[in-house]
């Protein structure tokens, strides 16, 4: 999905991800909207997957990865590799997900190792 398909999509994922790729410890900026649940892994057969719950702002290679074309990702990846987070992610809404990974990055930048607040 490229950024001209949906830009009103476009601009909400942006805003929920501060412009970074969502991808678990990716630092890219975001290139693409990727589906949460791709085609490729057997997400969405009723067709309703342009919403905001299920798209994520992402790198090139991690809209890649979430649309299945690497035969990797999907929701359940993404909930699998933020685990670590400690975050309900169906019940946690997006901007805290983001902030919770952002104190989590820092944390790790400075070599805590822990996601702890
Ligand atoms: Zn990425």
């Amino acid at each position: 999905m490229t950024p001209a398909d949906r830009p009103e999509l476009r601009a909400q994922a942006w805003e929920l991800s501060g412009g970074r790729c969502e991808w678990p410890r990716c630092v890219l900026p975001a290139e693409e909207l990727a589906h949460l649940n791709s085609v490729g892994m057997g997400g969405n057969p009723d067709g309703s997957r342009e919403t905001i719950e299920d798209v994520m702002a992402a790198c090139y290679n991690h809209a890649r990865m979430t649309d299945g074309l690497y035969s990797l990702g999907g929701r359940q990846a993404y909930k699998r590799d933020h685990a670590h987070l400690g975050v309900d992610l169906d019940a946690t809404p997006r901007h805290m997900v983001a902030a919770v990974r952002a104190l989590a990055l820092r944390n790790h930048l400075a070599g805590t190792r822990s996601y702890a607040a």
